[in-house]
């Protein structure tokens, strides 16, 4: 059994210093997650709203957390008043509450569009025009609280790499289209995040400044 220091090593050695590791801790307890947290990892991922915001208090509050799960929006409000990143927004609708909820607490909230990059018709997100669509007419009078950091993707589940290479490179190639707009739109649209245990290696060959790593640093969810 490899120790969680071991673990660490090996998943951020294998990374581009460019690239930011996203520790993603849902199901995963407090002490595991200080534990790491001790070693030196800042960036936590969660899906889960209500779990998310009762381990938060728990933890160091210099901790940057993200929100990496589909997120209804009368969730939104559990995790506004310190959430570092949403990754998985994928409508107007949803960019309009988080921008109320941010508003309301006076600060400016992170968030990447997801865009559905996988064969399989069960993952959420946006279609490349659809994403398109809204970068191209992002609205600053609209959102003035939200910050259009890039984009999100998954990949299909899949042993076949060419798949997932080829589905990551589809998103790198949207994202190098719309960054120059967003930019030129005031916005920081910097980051393409795509990337898991399975597939982080492909996807950083790809282009992806971001992944999102679970399994591999705690190892497999029971
Ligand atoms: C769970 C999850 C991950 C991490 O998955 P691992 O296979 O454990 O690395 C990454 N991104 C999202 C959106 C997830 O839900």
């Amino acid at each position: 059994m490899s120790t969680l220091l071991e673990r660490y090593r090996s998943v951020r050695s294998a990374l581009p210093p460019h690239v930011t590791l996203v520790a993603v801790s849902k199901t995963r307890g407090v002490a595991e997650i200080k534990a790491l947290h001790d070693l030196g990892q800042r960036a936590f991922g969660e899906n889960y709203p209500q779990e998310l915001r009762e381990k938060q208090p728990l933890l160091p509050q210099d901790i940057e957390w993200h929100f990496i799960g589909h997120l209804q929006r009368n969730k939104v409000k559990y995790i506004a008043p310190f959430v570092h990143l949403i990754h998985a927004v994928d409508s107007a609708e949803l960019l309009d509450e988080i921008e109320k909820r941010a508003a309301a607490l006076d600060r400016t909230i992170g968030i990447l569009l997801q865009v559905h990059i996988a064969q399989e018709d069960t993952k959420h997100g946006l279609l490349f025009e659809e994403a398109s669509a809204i970068v191209r007419t992002w609205d600053g009078v609209r959102w003035p609280h939200v910050e259009l950091r890039g984009l999100m993707g998954m990949a299909t589940n899949t042993e076949d790499g060419t798949i997932v290479h080829h589905e990551f490179v589809q998103l790198r190639i949207l994202f190098d289209e719309l960054a120059p707009l967003a930019l030129a739109l005031g916005q920081p649209f910097r980051t393409l995040s795509m990337g898991m245990s399975a597939d982080a290696g492909i996807a950083v060959s790809a282009g992806s400044t971001m992944v999102r790593v679970g399994s591999a640093l705690f190892g497999s969810r029971s």
